[in-house]
């Protein structure tokens, strides 16, 4: 493999931290991301964050079309060269966050697989980019921080659950594959990686009657995590109409108990919580009659 160092001083480029450049060197981890994105002749694959195109050239050979998306115009004309000899590769010169997936999907009438070695610098603002484009994704196979891994991953109780976790395992089954070392990237990031495989469920994981509202209700249990379960909820925006007592009832008819901290409750009790409460709720700033 040619290594990064070469390509970048061939075409005179240095890598550009604020963009979260750090390209994969290792041969060996980059076959076996492109082993876990699992890409047949009859996927539609987007890749985020080509940089010069180690992974795309990998995948390129597996997937029916590849979507190769990159933010950094120089990048972009290396892609272009370096690539040209496949013809199922598309280079798109985009912000990953702009990225309309459900567009794509749409217009090729598939659900899309994700794969990618996310820049550091966006890697939740992607997570919750794929999210909101779920119903046009059907799998992502991530490179991520470890850290953020962690969050993404946990299970309640551990000190990495929180609002990413709850959200993303909601609607995702989400499996920890293996830990990259820092020292498998040019430059060298200052943190480990580890890589991650997900696949989207059609329904959340509980029916829940409005999502909206249960995002609202994960972030304000989460709001101030030393703080029990109740007291976050009493100074929750989302349900400044709703009295102490209201909340106390709504607490008990889920059976959970107010004095637990928002870290304990599952995802079955999240959802029956904000199923509970959203029924409960007035809708704020209108007027009830009768
Ligand atoms: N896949 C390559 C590069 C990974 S580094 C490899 O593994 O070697 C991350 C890449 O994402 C960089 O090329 C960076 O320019 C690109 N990038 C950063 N922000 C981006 C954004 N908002 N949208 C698309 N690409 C982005």
């Amino acid at each position: 493999m040619t290594t990064p160092g070469e390509i970048l001083r061939r075409y005179g480029i240095r890598p550009d931290k604020r963009r979260g450049q750090s390209f994969l060197t290792d041969s060996n981890t980059v076959r076996k991301i492109a082993q876990a994105a699992k890409a047949a002749p009859e996927d539609i694959v987007v890749e985020i964050g080509a940089g010069f195109g180690v992974l795309t050239r990998q995948i390129a050979g597996q997937a029916g079309r590849l979507i190769a998306v990159e933010i950094d115009a120089r990048l972009v004309e290396i892609l272009q060269k370096e690539l040209a000899e496949f013809e199922r590769v598309e280079i798109f010169q985009n912000d990953i966050l702009k990225f309309d997936f459900s567009y794509i999907s749409k217009q090729y009438k598939s659900r899309l697989k994700v794969v990618g070695n996310v820049p550091y610098n966006i890697s939740s603002p992607v997570v919750f980019h794929l999210l909101a484009h779920r119903s046009a994704i059907s799998e992502f196979t991530l490179m991520l921080q470890k850290e953020v891994v962690e969050r993404l991953i946990s299970p309640p109780g551990h000190k990495s659950y929180g609002v990413p976790s709850v959200l993303l395992q909601m609607h995702a089954d989400v499996e920890r594959l293996f830990d990259v070392s820092a020292t498998c990237f040019y430059p060298r990031p200052k943190v480990e990686s580890s890589v991650i495989h997900g696949t989207f469920r059609d329904q959340p994981l509980v029916e829940l009657t409005d999502e909206a509202f249960f995002r609202r209700i994960v972030k304000a249990a989460f709001a101030q995590r030393r703080k029990m379960l109740f007291n976050n909820l009493k100074h929750a925006q989302i349900l400044e109409n709703m009295s102490g007592a209201e909340i106390q009832s709504a607490l008990d008819e889920s059976g959970i108990d107010g004095k637990r901290r928002g870290e304990t409750l599952s995802l079955k009790e999240f959802a029956l919580l904000s199923n509970i409460l959203k029924s409960k709720a007035q809708p704020s700033g209108e007027f009830v009659n009768g």
